[in-house]
Protein backbone atom coordinates (compact mmCIF):
# COMPACT_ATOMS: atom_id res chain seq x y z
CA UNK A 1 0.00 0.00 0.00
CA UNK A 2 1.48 3.40 -1.07
CA UNK A 3 -0.24 6.37 1.00
CA UNK A 4 0.67 9.81 0.35
CA UNK A 5 0.96 11.77 3.33
CA UNK A 6 2.41 15.41 3.04
CA UNK A 7 3.39 17.30 6.88
CA UNK A 8 -0.09 18.84 8.07
CA UNK A 9 1.31 22.05 7.69
CA UNK A 10 0.83 21.89 3.75
CA UNK A 11 -2.70 21.40 4.55
CA UNK A 12 -3.06 24.09 6.53
CA UNK A 13 -5.70 26.74 5.12
CA UNK A 14 -6.30 30.27 6.78
CA UNK A 15 -9.30 30.44 9.25
CA UNK A 16 -10.10 26.71 9.31
CA UNK A 17 -10.62 25.70 13.27
CA UNK A 18 -10.84 22.02 14.68
CA UNK A 19 -13.34 23.58 17.30
CA UNK A 20 -15.32 26.79 18.24
CA UNK A 21 -16.05 28.05 21.30
CA UNK A 22 -19.37 30.18 21.13
CA UNK A 23 -19.09 32.42 24.06
CA UNK A 24 -16.16 33.98 23.25
CA UNK A 25 -16.02 35.80 26.52
CA UNK A 26 -15.92 33.06 28.49
CA UNK A 27 -12.84 34.43 30.94
CA UNK A 28 -13.51 37.83 31.14
CA UNK A 29 -14.50 38.40 34.53
CA UNK A 30 -11.79 36.71 35.71
CA UNK A 31 -9.71 38.51 32.69
CA UNK A 32 -10.89 42.12 33.92
CA UNK A 33 -9.83 41.11 37.50
CA UNK A 34 -6.46 39.79 37.01
CA UNK A 35 -5.73 42.08 33.61
CA UNK A 36 -1.95 43.32 34.61
CA UNK A 37 -1.02 39.75 35.89
CA UNK A 38 -2.20 37.90 32.69
CA UNK A 39 -0.91 40.70 30.17
CA UNK A 40 2.43 40.08 30.80
CA UNK A 41 2.53 36.54 29.73
CA UNK A 42 0.41 37.06 27.10
CA UNK A 43 2.26 35.71 23.87
CA UNK A 44 2.84 38.72 21.14
CA UNK A 45 3.87 37.05 17.78
CA UNK A 46 2.02 34.66 15.74
CA UNK A 47 2.27 31.21 16.72
CA UNK A 48 2.38 29.82 12.76
CA UNK A 49 0.54 26.41 13.46
CA UNK A 50 -1.15 24.77 10.89
CA UNK A 51 -4.82 25.77 10.47
CA UNK A 52 -6.87 22.53 9.83
CA UNK A 53 -10.70 21.36 10.63
CA UNK A 54 -10.77 18.42 12.77
CA UNK A 55 -11.31 15.62 10.07
CA UNK A 56 -8.32 16.78 8.89
CA UNK A 57 -6.18 16.67 11.91
CA UNK A 58 -7.69 13.07 12.26
CA UNK A 59 -7.26 11.44 9.37
CA UNK A 60 -3.95 12.74 9.06
CA UNK A 61 -2.68 10.78 12.05
CA UNK A 62 -4.73 7.89 11.24
CA UNK A 63 -3.09 7.62 8.10
CA UNK A 64 0.51 8.24 9.30
CA UNK A 65 -0.40 5.49 12.04
CA UNK A 66 -1.40 3.18 9.38
CA UNK A 67 1.88 3.40 7.85
CA UNK A 68 3.67 2.17 11.05
CA UNK A 69 4.45 -0.95 12.19
CA UNK A 70 3.54 -1.33 16.03
CA UNK A 71 2.88 -3.90 18.84
CA UNK A 72 -0.63 -4.13 18.51
CA UNK A 73 -0.37 -4.48 14.66
CA UNK A 74 2.26 -7.08 14.80
CA UNK A 75 5.24 -9.50 16.71
CA UNK A 76 7.97 -6.93 17.66
CA UNK A 77 11.03 -9.26 18.82
CA UNK A 78 13.52 -6.48 19.02
CA UNK A 79 16.16 -7.82 21.22
CA UNK A 80 17.17 -5.27 24.04
CA UNK A 81 14.22 -3.37 23.86
CA UNK A 82 11.75 -5.85 25.12
CA UNK A 83 8.63 -5.31 23.18
CA UNK A 84 6.06 -6.42 25.00
CA UNK A 85 1.83 -6.27 24.11
CA UNK A 86 1.06 -3.32 26.51
CA UNK A 87 -2.76 -4.61 28.13
CA UNK A 88 -5.47 -1.77 27.06
CA UNK A 89 -6.10 -1.60 31.08
CA UNK A 90 -2.98 0.27 31.69
CA UNK A 91 -4.45 2.81 29.33
CA UNK A 92 -7.64 3.07 30.40
CA UNK A 93 -6.20 3.70 33.88
CA UNK A 94 -3.86 5.93 33.84
CA UNK A 95 -6.04 8.06 31.04
CA UNK A 96 -8.36 7.88 34.67
CA UNK A 97 -9.48 11.74 34.91
CA UNK A 98 -7.86 11.81 38.08
CA UNK A 99 -4.93 11.23 37.24
CA UNK A 100 -4.81 12.80 33.96
CA UNK A 101 -6.02 15.93 35.34
CA UNK A 102 -3.07 16.50 37.56
CA UNK A 103 -0.79 19.19 38.21
CA UNK A 104 2.78 18.52 39.52
CA UNK A 105 2.48 21.53 41.35
CA UNK A 106 -0.41 20.70 43.14
CA UNK A 107 -0.76 20.51 47.29
CA UNK A 108 0.01 17.39 48.45
CA UNK A 109 -3.76 17.31 50.05
CA UNK A 110 -5.08 17.35 46.91
CA UNK A 111 -2.92 14.41 45.02
CA UNK A 112 -3.51 11.80 47.68
CA UNK A 113 -3.73 9.53 45.42
CA UNK A 114 -1.36 10.02 43.25
CA UNK A 115 1.07 10.24 46.19
CA UNK A 116 -0.38 6.60 46.92
CA UNK A 117 0.57 4.91 43.72
CA UNK A 118 4.34 6.39 43.97
CA UNK A 119 4.77 5.21 47.75
CA UNK A 120 3.63 1.78 46.61
CA UNK A 121 5.00 1.74 43.45
CA UNK A 122 8.78 2.09 45.14
CA UNK A 123 7.93 -0.25 47.78
CA UNK A 124 6.81 -2.97 45.39
CA UNK A 125 10.33 -2.15 43.34
CA UNK A 126 12.20 -2.34 45.92
CA UNK A 127 10.17 -5.81 47.21
CA UNK A 128 11.44 -6.69 43.49
CA UNK A 129 14.74 -6.00 43.77
CA UNK A 130 15.72 -6.66 46.99
CA UNK A 131 16.65 -2.66 47.57
CA UNK A 132 16.04 -0.73 50.70
CA UNK A 133 14.96 2.59 48.41
CA UNK A 134 13.82 3.69 45.30
CA UNK A 135 13.37 7.05 43.66
CA UNK A 136 10.75 7.31 40.67
CA UNK A 137 12.34 10.23 39.26
CA UNK A 138 14.49 9.62 35.96
CA UNK A 139 12.84 9.99 32.58
CA UNK A 140 14.19 6.38 31.03
CA UNK A 141 16.82 3.85 31.46
CA UNK A 142 19.97 5.82 30.45
CA UNK A 143 18.87 8.89 32.90
CA UNK A 144 18.15 5.86 35.55
CA UNK A 145 22.15 5.01 34.72
CA UNK A 146 23.32 8.35 34.71
CA UNK A 147 21.53 8.73 38.47
CA UNK A 148 22.96 5.59 39.38
CA UNK A 149 26.33 6.05 38.25
CA UNK A 150 26.08 10.13 39.91
CA UNK A 151 25.30 8.25 43.68
CA UNK A 152 27.88 5.96 43.21
CA UNK A 153 30.28 9.13 42.44
CA UNK A 154 29.08 11.39 45.46
CA UNK A 155 29.24 8.21 47.23
CA UNK A 156 33.24 8.03 46.50
CA UNK A 157 33.23 11.47 47.20
CA UNK A 158 31.76 11.63 50.86
CA UNK A 159 34.30 9.22 52.09
CA UNK A 160 36.89 11.71 50.20
CA UNK A 161 38.18 9.40 47.12
CA UNK A 162 38.58 10.05 43.83
CA UNK A 163 38.18 7.23 42.14
CA UNK A 164 38.20 7.15 38.14
CA UNK A 165 37.11 4.29 36.36
CA UNK A 166 34.15 2.29 35.81
CA UNK A 167 34.38 -1.34 34.44
CA UNK A 168 32.12 -1.86 31.80
CA UNK A 169 31.86 -5.92 30.02
CA UNK A 170 32.27 -5.46 25.95
CA UNK A 171 28.47 -7.19 25.89
CA UNK A 172 27.22 -3.87 27.56
CA UNK A 173 24.10 -1.74 25.96
CA UNK A 174 25.85 1.53 24.37
CA UNK A 175 24.32 3.40 27.07
CA UNK A 176 26.36 2.18 30.06
CA UNK A 177 29.63 3.90 28.78
CA UNK A 178 28.05 6.88 27.96
CA UNK A 179 26.32 7.26 31.34
CA UNK A 180 29.67 6.65 32.69
CA UNK A 181 31.20 9.46 30.39
CA UNK A 182 28.54 11.91 31.35
CA UNK A 183 29.02 11.21 35.03
CA UNK A 184 32.68 12.11 34.41
CA UNK A 185 34.04 8.82 34.80
CA UNK A 186 36.16 7.03 32.25
CA UNK A 187 34.17 3.84 31.06
CA UNK A 188 36.67 1.09 30.98
CA UNK A 189 35.97 -1.99 29.14
CA UNK A 190 36.23 -5.77 30.11
CA UNK A 191 36.11 -8.67 27.46
CA UNK A 192 33.62 -11.45 27.93
CA UNK A 193 34.51 -15.28 27.78
CA UNK A 194 34.16 -17.99 25.40
CA UNK A 195 30.78 -18.57 26.94
CA UNK A 196 29.63 -14.73 26.77
CA UNK A 197 30.37 -14.11 30.20
CA UNK A 198 32.42 -11.69 32.20
CA UNK A 199 35.99 -12.72 32.04
CA UNK A 200 36.72 -13.33 35.87
CA UNK A 201 40.59 -13.42 35.29
CA UNK A 202 40.35 -10.28 32.87
CA UNK A 203 38.44 -8.45 35.45
CA UNK A 204 40.74 -9.09 38.29
CA UNK A 205 43.74 -7.82 35.75
CA UNK A 206 41.84 -4.09 36.10
CA UNK A 207 40.56 -4.36 39.87
CA UNK A 208 42.25 -1.39 41.95
CA UNK A 209 41.69 1.52 44.26
CA UNK A 210 40.84 3.50 41.13
CA UNK A 211 38.03 1.16 40.23
CA UNK A 212 34.72 3.40 41.40
CA UNK A 213 32.44 0.30 40.47
CA UNK A 214 31.38 -2.44 37.98
CA UNK A 215 28.54 -2.16 35.37
CA UNK A 216 26.85 -5.32 34.84
CA UNK A 217 23.69 -6.11 32.27
CA UNK A 218 22.37 -9.31 33.73
CA UNK A 219 21.14 -11.27 32.27
CA UNK A 220 23.45 -9.64 29.92
CA UNK A 221 22.70 -8.40 26.03
CA UNK A 222 23.68 -11.76 24.71
CA UNK A 223 20.58 -12.96 27.18
CA UNK A 224 23.01 -15.15 29.02
CA UNK A 225 23.12 -15.34 33.15
CA UNK A 226 26.43 -13.81 34.62
CA UNK A 227 26.95 -17.03 36.43
CA UNK A 228 30.05 -15.90 38.60
CA UNK A 229 28.19 -12.75 39.93
CA UNK A 230 28.79 -13.48 43.57
CA UNK A 231 32.12 -13.89 42.84
CA UNK A 232 32.25 -10.54 40.68
CA UNK A 233 30.57 -8.93 43.50
CA UNK A 234 33.03 -10.04 46.00
CA UNK A 235 36.14 -9.03 44.00
CA UNK A 236 34.73 -5.75 43.62
CA UNK A 237 33.43 -4.76 46.70
CA UNK A 238 37.19 -5.73 48.01
CA UNK A 239 38.60 -3.06 46.43
CA UNK A 240 36.13 -0.42 47.42
CA UNK A 241 33.97 -0.32 44.58
CA UNK A 242 30.36 -0.73 44.19
CA UNK A 243 28.21 -2.78 42.01
CA UNK A 244 25.63 -1.22 39.77
CA UNK A 245 23.09 -3.55 37.71
CA UNK A 246 22.00 -2.17 34.42
CA UNK A 247 18.23 -4.13 35.00
CA UNK A 248 16.46 -3.53 31.52
CA UNK A 249 16.30 -7.47 31.64
CA UNK A 250 14.88 -7.56 34.64
CA UNK A 251 12.02 -9.71 33.23
CA UNK A 252 14.15 -12.41 32.78
CA UNK A 253 14.74 -13.48 36.88
CA UNK A 254 11.39 -11.59 37.82
CA UNK A 255 10.61 -13.43 40.98
CA UNK A 256 13.70 -15.87 40.87
CA UNK A 257 16.56 -13.80 41.74
CA UNK A 258 16.23 -10.44 43.33
CA UNK A 259 20.09 -8.07 42.27
CA UNK A 260 20.27 -6.72 45.98
CA UNK A 261 20.22 -10.72 47.18
CA UNK A 262 23.38 -11.43 44.37
CA UNK A 263 25.92 -8.57 45.61
CA UNK A 264 24.69 -5.42 43.47
CA UNK A 265 24.39 -1.73 45.46
CA UNK A 266 22.60 -0.07 42.93
CA UNK A 267 20.41 -0.66 39.83
CA UNK A 268 17.84 0.46 37.62
CA UNK A 269 14.43 -0.44 36.04
CA UNK A 270 12.90 0.19 32.75
CA UNK A 271 9.37 0.19 33.66
CA UNK A 272 8.52 0.47 30.18
CA UNK A 273 10.16 -2.84 29.68
CA UNK A 274 9.54 -4.90 31.92
CA UNK A 275 6.30 -3.51 33.39
CA UNK A 276 4.82 -3.20 30.20
CA UNK A 277 3.92 0.51 27.98
CA UNK A 278 4.20 1.09 25.25
CA UNK A 279 7.84 2.94 23.79
CA UNK A 280 8.27 2.52 20.20
CA UNK A 281 9.27 5.86 19.10
CA UNK A 282 11.15 6.79 21.93
CA UNK A 283 9.23 7.18 24.62
CA UNK A 284 7.64 7.98 27.33
CA UNK A 285 9.56 6.15 29.80
CA UNK A 286 10.30 5.49 33.26
CA UNK A 287 13.64 4.38 35.23
CA UNK A 288 13.80 4.11 38.74
CA UNK A 289 16.27 3.89 40.72
CA UNK A 290 17.11 1.17 43.80
CA UNK A 291 19.87 1.33 46.12
CA UNK A 292 20.99 -0.32 49.25
CA UNK A 293 20.29 1.71 52.34
CA UNK A 294 23.97 2.79 52.72
CA UNK A 295 23.24 4.87 49.56
CA UNK A 296 19.77 6.21 50.47
CA UNK A 297 21.26 9.92 51.24
CA UNK A 298 22.16 10.50 47.86
CA UNK A 299 18.96 9.98 46.24
CA UNK A 300 17.60 12.86 43.78
CA UNK A 301 14.44 14.84 44.10
CA UNK A 302 11.54 14.12 46.19
CA UNK A 303 10.70 10.97 48.16
CA UNK A 304 6.96 10.10 49.33
CA UNK A 305 6.39 9.41 52.58
CA UNK A 306 3.51 7.88 54.81
CA UNK A 307 2.50 10.02 57.81
CA UNK A 308 -0.19 8.91 60.02
CA UNK A 309 -2.05 7.91 56.74
CA UNK A 310 -1.20 11.02 54.79
CA UNK A 311 1.18 10.78 51.89
CA UNK A 312 3.74 13.63 52.08
CA UNK A 313 6.57 14.85 49.41
CA UNK A 314 9.72 15.03 51.00
CA UNK A 315 12.88 16.51 49.23
CA UNK A 316 16.26 14.41 49.86
CA UNK A 317 18.40 15.97 52.39
CA UNK A 318 22.03 17.90 51.88
CA UNK A 319 24.24 14.80 50.35
CA UNK A 320 20.99 14.34 47.36
CA UNK A 321 22.97 14.26 43.80
CA UNK A 322 20.09 16.90 43.27
CA UNK A 323 17.12 16.78 40.67
CA UNK A 324 17.97 14.88 37.40
CA UNK A 325 14.39 15.72 36.42
CA UNK A 326 11.04 18.57 36.77
CA UNK A 327 8.35 17.46 39.16
CA UNK A 328 8.38 14.00 39.74
CA UNK A 329 9.04 11.91 36.82
CA UNK A 330 7.10 10.25 34.28
CA UNK A 331 4.32 9.40 36.13
CA UNK A 332 1.30 7.96 33.87
CA UNK A 333 4.31 5.47 32.93
CA UNK A 334 4.30 4.59 36.81
CA UNK A 335 0.37 4.31 36.67
CA UNK A 336 0.69 1.98 33.95
CA UNK A 337 3.54 -0.17 36.01
CA UNK A 338 1.47 0.16 39.00
CA UNK A 339 -1.53 -1.43 37.40
CA UNK A 340 0.42 -4.02 35.67
CA UNK A 341 1.74 -5.69 38.58
CA UNK A 342 -1.00 -5.41 40.53
CA UNK A 343 -2.61 -6.97 37.60
CA UNK A 344 -0.26 -10.12 37.63
CA UNK A 345 -0.49 -10.22 41.36
CA UNK A 346 2.82 -11.10 43.77
CA UNK A 347 1.53 -14.79 43.40
CA UNK A 348 2.37 -14.59 39.51
CA UNK A 349 4.95 -12.13 38.32
CA UNK A 350 7.46 -15.15 38.48
CA UNK A 351 5.34 -16.49 35.49
CA UNK A 352 6.42 -13.42 33.12
CA UNK A 353 10.29 -14.59 33.54
CA UNK A 354 9.29 -18.06 33.06
CA UNK A 355 7.40 -17.75 30.07
CA UNK A 356 9.83 -15.37 28.72
CA UNK A 357 12.36 -17.97 29.56
CA UNK A 358 10.64 -20.64 27.76
CA UNK A 359 9.71 -18.38 24.88
CA UNK A 360 13.59 -17.37 23.95
CA UNK A 361 14.62 -20.84 24.23
CA UNK A 362 12.16 -22.48 22.08
CA UNK A 363 12.53 -19.48 19.36
CA UNK A 364 16.05 -19.97 19.97
CA UNK A 365 15.35 -24.01 18.43
CA UNK A 366 13.18 -22.95 15.86
CA UNK A 367 15.45 -20.35 13.97
CA UNK A 368 18.63 -22.78 14.61
CA UNK A 369 16.54 -25.35 13.32
CA UNK A 370 15.54 -22.51 10.41
CA UNK A 371 19.31 -22.52 9.33
CA UNK A 372 20.76 -19.77 11.28
CA UNK A 373 23.50 -19.79 13.71
CA UNK A 374 23.51 -19.48 17.32
CA UNK A 375 27.11 -18.34 18.32
CA UNK A 376 27.17 -18.45 22.35
CA UNK A 377 24.82 -21.39 22.31
CA UNK A 378 24.47 -22.29 25.83
CA UNK A 379 20.26 -21.45 27.61
CA UNK A 380 19.28 -18.48 26.96
CA UNK A 381 16.78 -16.47 29.04
CA UNK A 382 14.78 -13.64 27.73
CA UNK A 383 16.88 -13.41 24.38
CA UNK A 384 19.05 -15.13 21.85
CA UNK A 385 22.09 -13.85 19.34
CA UNK A 386 21.63 -15.47 15.94
CA UNK A 387 24.45 -14.51 13.82
CA UNK A 388 24.35 -13.84 9.74
CA UNK A 389 28.19 -14.47 8.86
CA UNK A 390 27.92 -17.52 7.39
CA UNK A 391 25.00 -16.54 5.17
CA UNK A 392 26.96 -13.48 4.34
CA UNK A 393 29.82 -15.63 3.28
CA UNK A 394 27.60 -18.10 1.08
CA UNK A 395 25.32 -15.81 -0.68
CA UNK A 396 26.40 -12.41 -0.06
CA UNK A 397 23.16 -11.33 1.95
CA UNK A 398 23.65 -9.04 4.78
CA UNK A 399 22.12 -9.01 8.21
CA UNK A 400 20.51 -6.09 7.05
CA UNK A 401 19.08 -7.53 3.71
CA UNK A 402 17.54 -10.30 5.81
CA UNK A 403 16.05 -8.18 8.45
CA UNK A 404 14.59 -5.43 5.98
CA UNK A 405 13.12 -8.51 4.01
CA UNK A 406 11.08 -9.86 7.75
CA UNK A 407 9.07 -7.02 7.19
CA UNK A 408 7.61 -8.31 4.36
CA UNK A 409 6.16 -10.99 5.66
CA UNK A 410 4.53 -8.49 8.61
CA UNK A 411 6.72 -8.73 11.04
CA UNK A 412 9.02 -6.34 12.89
CA UNK A 413 12.76 -6.66 12.33
CA UNK A 414 14.69 -7.81 15.13
CA UNK A 415 18.05 -5.69 16.36
CA UNK A 416 20.49 -6.14 13.88
CA UNK A 417 24.50 -5.37 14.52
CA UNK A 418 24.26 -5.66 18.41
CA UNK A 419 25.58 -6.72 20.20
CA UNK A 420 29.45 -5.77 18.98
CA UNK A 421 30.61 -9.35 19.69
CA UNK A 422 28.57 -11.16 17.55
CA UNK A 423 29.12 -10.36 14.00
CA UNK A 424 26.04 -9.60 11.73
CA UNK A 425 23.74 -9.89 15.05
CA UNK A 426 20.06 -10.78 15.07
CA UNK A 427 19.27 -9.89 18.54
CA UNK A 428 15.84 -11.77 19.31
CA UNK A 429 13.76 -11.00 21.95
CA UNK A 430 10.17 -12.56 21.83
CA UNK A 431 9.19 -11.68 25.37
CA UNK A 432 6.68 -13.09 27.44
CA UNK A 433 3.46 -12.00 26.04
CA UNK A 434 3.23 -14.27 22.70
CA UNK A 435 2.40 -16.73 21.74
CA UNK A 436 3.88 -20.07 20.21
CA UNK A 437 1.71 -19.88 17.11
CA UNK A 438 3.37 -16.54 16.57
CA UNK A 439 6.80 -18.13 17.30
CA UNK A 440 6.10 -20.87 14.73
CA UNK A 441 5.11 -18.44 12.45
CA UNK A 442 8.11 -15.94 12.48
CA UNK A 443 10.36 -18.96 12.77
CA UNK A 444 8.76 -20.30 9.41
CA UNK A 445 9.53 -16.76 7.79
CA UNK A 446 13.04 -16.82 8.68
CA UNK A 447 13.17 -20.26 7.09
CA UNK A 448 11.65 -18.99 4.29
CA UNK A 449 14.27 -15.81 4.00
CA UNK A 450 16.99 -18.17 4.14
CA UNK A 451 15.34 -20.26 1.33
CA UNK A 452 15.40 -16.74 -0.56
CA UNK A 453 19.12 -16.28 0.18
CA UNK A 454 19.63 -19.32 -2.31
CA UNK A 455 17.21 -19.11 -4.56
CA UNK A 456 17.06 -15.47 -5.42
CA UNK A 457 19.10 -13.25 -3.71
CA UNK A 458 18.09 -10.08 -5.26
CA UNK A 459 14.78 -9.92 -3.97
CA UNK A 460 16.57 -9.88 -0.35
CA UNK A 461 18.92 -6.89 -1.92
CA UNK A 462 16.13 -4.67 -2.38
CA UNK A 463 13.87 -5.90 0.42
CA UNK A 464 11.36 -4.30 2.05
CA UNK A 465 8.97 -4.43 -1.04
CA UNK A 466 5.46 -4.50 0.90
CA UNK A 467 5.57 -1.72 2.87
CA UNK A 468 5.02 2.13 2.08
CA UNK A 469 8.46 3.06 1.75
CA UNK A 470 10.62 0.97 0.25
CA UNK A 471 14.46 0.69 1.25
CA UNK A 472 15.59 4.28 1.99
CA UNK A 473 19.83 5.24 2.44
CA UNK A 474 19.43 6.28 5.71
CA UNK A 475 22.59 8.41 6.21
CA UNK A 476 21.55 10.19 3.11
CA UNK A 477 18.02 10.53 5.10
CA UNK A 478 19.70 11.70 8.42
CA UNK A 479 22.06 14.36 6.61
CA UNK A 480 19.09 15.45 3.88
CA UNK A 481 16.08 15.23 5.74
CA UNK A 482 12.97 15.36 3.38
CA UNK A 483 9.54 15.12 4.87
CA UNK A 484 7.33 16.47 2.16
CA UNK A 485 6.24 13.20 -0.27
CA UNK A 486 7.70 12.72 -3.64
CA UNK A 487 6.27 10.46 -6.26
CA UNK A 488 8.91 8.45 -6.85
CA UNK A 489 10.56 8.78 -10.35
C1 LIG B 1 16.96 -0.32 26.75
C2 LIG B 1 18.21 -0.52 27.47
C3 LIG B 1 18.88 0.56 28.09
C4 LIG B 1 18.43 2.01 27.94
O1 LIG B 1 17.15 2.24 28.42
P1 LIG B 1 16.25 3.43 27.82
O2 LIG B 1 15.01 3.33 28.63
O3 LIG B 1 16.06 3.13 26.38
O4 LIG B 1 16.99 4.70 28.05
C5 LIG B 1 20.01 0.28 28.81
N1 LIG B 1 20.49 -0.98 28.90
C6 LIG B 1 19.89 -2.03 28.31
C7 LIG B 1 20.49 -3.40 28.46
C8 LIG B 1 18.74 -1.83 27.57
O5 LIG B 1 18.15 -2.87 26.95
Amino acid sequence: MHLKEDPIFTRSRKGKKAYTIQEEKVFSSLYDKYREEIEQYIRRDEINLPELSEPDVIRHFIRLSNMNYNVDLGFYPLGSCTMKYNPKINEFVSSLEGFRALHPSQPDNTVQGALRIMYELALYLAEISGMDAVTLEPAAGAQGELTGIKIIKKYHEKNGEKRKYILVPDSAHGTNPASTTLAGYVAKTIKSNKMGMIDVDELAKHLNEDVAGLMVTNPNTLGIFERDIKQIAEMVHSVGGLMYMDGANLNAILGYIRPGDIGFDVLHFNLHKTFSTPHGGGGPGSGPVGVKAFLKEFLPGYEVELENGVYKRKPHGKWSIGKMLAFLGHFSVMVRAYTYIRMVGKEHLREIAENAVINANYLKKLIKDAGYEVPYDSIPMHEFVASGESIKKKYGIKTLDIAKRILDYGFHAPTVYFPLIVHEALMIEPTETEAKETLEAFAEAMKQILKEARENPEILKKAPHRTPTGRLDDVYAVKNLKVKYEEEQ
